[in-house]
């Protein structure tokens, strides 16, 4: 395929401010739909759909573990170009340990945030 209609195409995917957000969000640490919607204060339905849309393109894999499905970007291009817009750095960022990590929460239902009471890893 021509490959600047991949690009074309994977930018017209970021172009999205919910979406940026989300890929923001995933650079730092995988993390499940119920830790998106409540970082972003979106519905879960409204986030799984945008989650979909990155998850179709490519940009982003779902990871099942026990009942919970975790989503983490895909290595390489796809991360290193969502790390240069959504951090304006050169993306040589992305898999340091610069960025912070996983964010708890108070009212969110994700086995990390409820890891972070102690109660099970
Ligand atoms: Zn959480």
């Amino acid at each position: 395929m021509d490959p600047y209609r991949t690009q074309a195409n994977l930018l017209k995917l970021m172009a999205h401010p919910i979406r940026l957000q989300i890929l923001e969000a995933l650079l730092h640490d995988s993390e499940c739909v119920c830790h998106l919607s409540a970082l972003m204060h979106k519905p879960q339905p409204y986030v799984s759909q945008q989650l979909a849309v990155l998850r179709n393109g490519g940009v982003i894999v779902d990871e099942k573990d026990g009942t919970n499905v975790f989503y983490r970007l895909v290595d390489g291009r796809m991360a290193a170009v969502a790390a240069a817009v959504v951090t304006g750095d050169d993306g040589e960022a992305t898999a340091s340990a610069t960025l912070p990590r996983h964010a708890n929460l108070k009212d969110c239902p994700c086995p990390k945030c409820r890891a972070g009471d102690g109660c099970c890893d």
